[in-house]
């Protein structure tokens, strides 16, 4: 740690740019903790990131519901088991207005520069804003950008045509020829969404899934006063959710687990028994092992893509013609309706802002050939610039949420540091962010996401860009900052 020069608590102004769950998050903690001076960027025109940009037919969370929210704001009207989006985007709406977050957001302006100069944070907006402040805390989210697929003749398609995180709900899909192209858990969500209302529905496999069987039992009205009346009973929910989570994701480091063998019998067991006809079972039936991709939980996908309206193309796509998609097989599969569900540039994170840190080194440099960050939260010569959900952290089947309270519970560590005035500028040291980095790929190696399939965990390199170790050990680094690490001037 480096020597500390200024002395005196002090005044912090923060900017949070992103008001969805972790900026949301970010606002309320920063209030709590007694700093006045906080504004939110946000570029929509409201707040719920993620909840707010999917609203396709069929969207739930997929961790249950009483994990998947602040543990600082349980809600005993949790509908489902995993309940659906809108619940999920009003929650955060209803949490941000009870905490005063939404006065301290500033909507419909995009931060497009953060440079750091003369001590502080200088930040320029899409429409020319300028703000000075000490802290920013960069919750701009991980599946945010989406992703369009590179197929020839994309844009000629004669009919309606989005990506699942756009959804137009102009189009009518009664009556609708519907394609879907990727099988990831949107993809699996929209099948069973949209099924029972589709004339037809094409689902456009280039990858099988294992699917995990579960399901989705309603809270009953009884269920929903108990809660109400008394927290400790979601409290224990939330608790018993955590453990199983936390044993899953000790099996997931370590691919010849119990857990993974456990895992890969349900799936096993669940296509073996779910889907009757044998040439679409062969179909369905992946050829890596489960859980390498980010597992697909659903209690009606095989029910939805058995039904007599469905139908599931595995034959490569070769391009796509005004009148549908065309596969390798030759055939012409006629749509009146395309959904890209093509997932997301999941190594954009803080970017297409430009960042520039000390010494005018910019992030995109820093980050040329892979986005890195000390515990996915400091890089090193960008000061009191804290990432949530950055750089390869636990994603996967976790509830981000539970992941974001940890790192901000750990930021707010570094933040305590500036306040009292024992440091002005705090950032991971070099050496720290490659130490760390080069045990992480080691690890990443064993995991289960190293077992030989294609997914949107892997870098350029094949390396799961992700945490490698148990939550359990997560928890522990996030509890207290090893000074050590960081550069204090
Ligand atoms: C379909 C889907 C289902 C999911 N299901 C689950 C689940 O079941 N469990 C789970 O744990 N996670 C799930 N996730 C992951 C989900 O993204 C996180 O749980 C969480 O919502 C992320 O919150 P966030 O605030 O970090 O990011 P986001 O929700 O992406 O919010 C980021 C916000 O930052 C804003 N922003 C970005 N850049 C700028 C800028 N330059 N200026 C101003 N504003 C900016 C965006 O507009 C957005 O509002 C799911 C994701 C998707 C896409």
């Amino acid at each position: 740690m480096a020597a500390v020069t200024e002395s005196g608590p002090r005044e912090l102004r923060f900017a949070v740019i992103g008001a969805g769950m972790a900026g949301i998050l970010s606002a309320i903690t920063l209030k709590d903790a007694g700093f006045t001076a906080v504004t939110v960027y946000e570029k929509a025109d409201r707040l719920g990131g993620t909840w707010r940009e999917n609203t396709y037919p069929g969207l739930s969370c997929d961790v249950p519901s009483h994990l998947y929210c602040y543990s600082f704001a349980p809600n005993p009207e949790w509908s489902h088991l995993y309940s659906p989006g809108p619940e999920i985007q009003a929650y955060f709406e209803r949490v941000a207005e009870d905490h005063g977050v939404t006065a301290s957001c500033r909507f419909g302006d995009e931060v497009v520069r953060c440079e750091f100069a003369d001590g502080r944070w200088h930040l320029t907006t899409a429409h020319g804003v300028h703000d000075e402040v000490d802290v920013v805390i960069a919750a701009t989210g991980v599946l945010h950008h989406p992703r369009y697929p590179d197929i020839n003749g994309l844009d000629s398609f004669g009919g309606a045509m989005f990506h699942s995180a756009r959804w137009d709900h102009s189009v009518a899909i009664e009556g609708a020829r519907v394609g879907i192209i990727g099988t990831g858990s949107t993809a699996m969500q929209i099948v069973s969404g949209i099924v029972d209302r589709a004339q037809a529905l094409t689902l456009f496999q280039r990858t099988a899934q294992w699917v995990m069987p579960t399901v989705n039992p309603a809270y009953t009205a009884e269920e929903r006063a108990a809660f109400a009346r008394d927290g400790r009973l979601m409290e224990d929910l939330r608790n018993q959710v955590a453990q199983l989570f936390d044993a899953v994701s000790d099996g997931i480091i370590d691919a010849g687990s119990p857990q993974m063998q456990m895992i890969e019998e349900l799936c096993l067991a669940n296509l073996e028994n779910s889907v009757t006809d044998p040439d679409l079972r062969e179909r369905l039936r992946p050829d890596y092992r489960a859980a390498c991709k980010r597992l697909i939980l659903s209690p009606d996908f095989y029910a939805s893509i058995q039904k007599p309206n469905a139908a599931l193309v595995t034959s490569p796509i070769e391009g796509v013609e005004p009148g549908g998609v065309r596969t390798a097989d030759g055939e012409l599969h006629e749509l009146d309706v395309l959904v890209l569900a093509t997932g997301f540039k999941v190594d954009a994170f803080v970017r297409p802002i430009s960042v520039v840190g000390r010494a005018g080194r910019e992030l995109d440099q820093a980050w040329v050939d892979r986005p890195e960050a000390y515990l996915s939260i400091s890089v090193p010569d960008f000061p009191n610039f804290f990432m949530l959900n950055g750089p390869n952290g636990p994603v996967g089947n976790f509830s981000l949420i539970e992941v974001a309270e940890l790192q901000l519970g750990y930021i707010m560590q570094l933040v305590e540091r500036l306040r009292a005035g024992e440091s002005r500028q705090i950032s991971a040291t070099m050496e720290a962010m490659t130490r760390l980095e080069a045990a992480r790929v080691e690890a990443a190696k064993n995991t289960i996401w190293s077992t030989g399939c294609r997914s949107w965990y892997l870098d350029d390199r094949g390396i799961p860009a992700v945490w490698p170790w148990p939550f359990s050990q997560f928890r522990a680094e996030m509890a207290e900052p090893k000074w050590e690490a960081y550069e204090l001037r």
